[in-house]
């Protein structure tokens, strides 16, 4: 992009321009309960601090024998059978000498030191049982504060929970939780030649005009990250109807969030729109896919626009809006994790911006490429299971290690 004295403006590193959108945005102050069931996904807005140990008492991993050890020697194993305790019930405490019948998940009676599975036991005419090894004390006893200890803190405030958490949750006995409000966000996609899937059949199509792809895609990664959605449709490609679109969204929103018209021609009015109800900076981002990307404010609402091209609007979302969003609700971990792995292609000539490139794994724990790399390419987007974040300038020979961000890491 060009200034207006017609100097190429510098381009702005990826790190950078992450920094300076993760330092516009303050988390939302309001938490609200909401029942463990439909926390998935949800920040937490508190430390949980577990009142009981988990499991509350020692108990048996196995169904079997509940003895105890000094009973038993190679040349005796042979004990009465004085009382049976299934998960649910409690025993008595054991008589020395004797056995007791249990079940995976019932609680250990007083006395007894160690669990016999069954398989090595036979049960023997009047009610007694042979014991065919000699235990270790502690075998096949899960003892009580063995997952948690009471006192401590089984989640931390800024987690984002995730089913295996709400199970641990529960297991200390939360049926809400404390978490932070969901981001209210205004989506609107921008751009005369867009059409809506189901208003013009594929037949009909109008030269010039292509279907509306990536307010799909941007709804359902709001959605994916906790977000409540107003989907405010398709705005022309006119000053008057973007800030009247902009006016409405504004309220009530903490954010509004375009695609497309974020360049510079004479069709790109987010822009101006933007700047006559509040401020914006529209940034080139050292990146591809990607490059034009838009921070603002518009009466009190965050707005970010995205470039119109669908892999650069889905690739920017990942790269910008996912942590944003995140840190609106106060998540801890912001950054997803890249893993090394081997590239089963060559890139003969990388870019001088750094490259978020479709790639997949295949079996022999490689990375191969979607053929066609270019930022109109959706197709790429669904082929792929990840992007490979490769350097500027930098060329990748084949079996060379290469950063990987599985789409499994970002979409979760
Ligand atoms: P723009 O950023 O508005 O210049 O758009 C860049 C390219 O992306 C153009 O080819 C647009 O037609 C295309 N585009 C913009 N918005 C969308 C959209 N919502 N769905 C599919 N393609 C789009
Ligand atoms: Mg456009």
């Amino acid at each position: 992009m060009s200034g207006a004295d017609g100097r190429r403006k510098p381009l702005k590193a990826l790190d950078e321009a992450l920094s300076e959108l993760l330092q516009f945005a303050a988390v939302l102050s309001e938490v609200e309960d909401v029942d463990t069931f439909d926390a998935d996904g949800r920040v937490l807005a508190q430390d949980l601090v577990s009142t009981l140990h988990v499991p509350p008492q020692d108990n048996s991993s196995m169904d079997g024998y509940a003895v105890r050890c000094a009973d038993l020697t190679p040349s005796c194993g042979v004990l009465p059978v004085t009382q049976r305790v299934a998960a649910g019930s409690a025993g008595v405490s054991l008589a020395p000498g004797s056995a007791a019948r249990i079940f995976t998940g019932a609680p250990i009676p007083a006395g007894a030191d160690a669990v016999v599975m069954q398989e090595d036991c036979e049960e023997i005419e009047g009610d007694k049982v042979g014991i065919r090894t000699v235990p270790l004390p502690g075998q096949w006893i899960r003892r009580a504060g063995e997952d948690i200890t009471r006192g401590s803190s089984v989640l931390s405030r800024g987690d984002r929970l995730t089913p295996a958490a709400l199970g641990l949750a529960a297991s200390i006995g939360m049926s809400s939780l404390p978490v932070v409000r969901r981001p209210r966000v205004a989506l609107f996609s921008t751009g005369d030649e867009l059409v809506m899937p189901g208003q013009v059949a594929p037949e009909r199509m109008k030269p010039g005009t292509i279907y509306n792809s990536n307010r799909f895609f941007l709804r359902a990664l709001l959605m994916r990250f906790g977000c409540e959605v107003s989907d405010l449709g398709i705005v022309p490609d006119r000053f008057e109807a973007t800030l009247q679109a902009l006016k409405k969204a504004a309220h009530d929103h903490d954010l509004i969030l375009t695609s497309g018209g974020v360049s510079v021609g004479e069709e790109d009015h987010i822009k101006p729109a933007v700047q006559a109800l509040g401020s914006l900076d529209l940034w080139q981002i050292a990146i591809k896919p990607g490059k034009p990307f838009a921070y603002g404010r518009v009466q009190g609402a965050h707005f970010i626009g995205l470039p119109g091209n669908p892999v650069s609007s889905f690739v920017t979302f990942l790269l910008l809006v996912r942590p944003f969003l995140l840190k609106l609700q106060g998540a801890s971990q912001l950054a997803a994790a890249a893993l090394a792995v081997p590239a089963h292609f060559t890139w003969a000539r990388p870019d001088k911006r750094r490259e978020f490139l479709r790639a997949r794994r295949n079996a022999a724990g490689g990375l191969e490429l979607f053929v066609n790399q270019s930022s109109g390419v959706l197709t790429s987007a669904v082929w792929a299971d990840g992007l490979i974040d490769n350097p500027p300038g930098q060329t990748i020979a084949f079996g060379d290690a290469v950063r990987f961000i599985p789409f499994a890491e970002v979409l979760g």
